[in-house]
């Protein structure tokens, strides 16, 4: 290939890998992959109060059922006689096993409102449950997809890199270090065709005088006179 080519070759490669570089970077997964992982925090947190919340009122009905059981058993104690404690009368006994009626009463009627609550409880315990699963699916499912998508991207750029660096062995040192220091200063397209009598990059209609000239020099390369980017006048050179 001419020095033309091989020139107009670098700057294809090189705003090839500027593309690159900014498709990597703004990645859709990325900012999935995050967004799964902030809301697997949020439901992990939720999860944790809801567990507590199950905790405490399994613990109250359970309290309860103990003390039913409890106050049953002095019941049939009273019954059966074997009570370690003697009454004045049947008045009294009847009273005391109304009293202690009333307090297993109670705790049916405690326990049968705390149980909606636990049924409560536990579906959103299920529902958090299954949106963490669903959320470390979609996260894996995200993270394998970038892993592709990037592996991708690091394949072209190895390829690039590696034709760059034929490209650059290719060309003299000096026009190297011309492209390099043009295309740091604009950001990039370094480069630029005549096209009839117009760059085009900078896209200024050439005078007639440096047209001739720049034609008359026979040179493929040179410097354009008005954004003084390298201008590539022809790839003539190439057979
Ligand atoms: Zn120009």
């Amino acid at each position: 290939m001419s020095e033309a080519s091989n020139l107009l070759r670098l700057q294809e490669i090189d705003l090839e890998l500027m593309k690159s570089k900014k498709t990597a970077a703004a990645l859709p997964q990325r900012a999935r992959v995050e967004a799964a992982r902030a809301a697997s925090k949020k439901v992990a947190g939720e999860l944790t109060k809801i567990v507590g919340q199950r905790k405490d009122i399994e613990i109250e009905i359970n309290d309860l059922a103990e003390s039913k059981e409890f106050f049953s058993q002095k019941m049939t104690e009273i019954q059966t006689g074997t009570y370690n404690q003697d009454f004045r009368n049947a008045q009294e006994m009847e009273y005391n096993l109304s009293l202690l009626a009333k307090k297993i009463e109670k705790c049916d009627f405690d326990t049968d409102k705390l149980l909606p609550q636990l049924e409560t409880v536990e579906r959103a315990e299920a529902n958090a449950r299954a949106l963490t699963d669903k959320l470390e699916r979609e996260e894996a499912a995200q993270l394998d997809s970038f892993k592709q998508a990037m592996a991708q991207i690091t394949d072209k750029v190895k390829a690039l890199a590696t034709e760059r660096e034929r490209i650059v062995a290719a060309l003299p040192a000096k026009m190297v270090a011309d492209y390099e220091a043009a295309r740091a200063r604009f950001g990039g397209l370094a480069v630029e065709t005549l096209v009839g009598n117009r760059p085009s990059a900078c896209r200024v209609t050439l005078q007639p005088s440096s047209f001739t000239d720049i034609r008359r020099s026979g040179a493929e390369v040179t410097t354009c006179p008005y954004c003084k980017r390298i201008l590539v006048v022809s790839t003539e050179g190439e057979e």
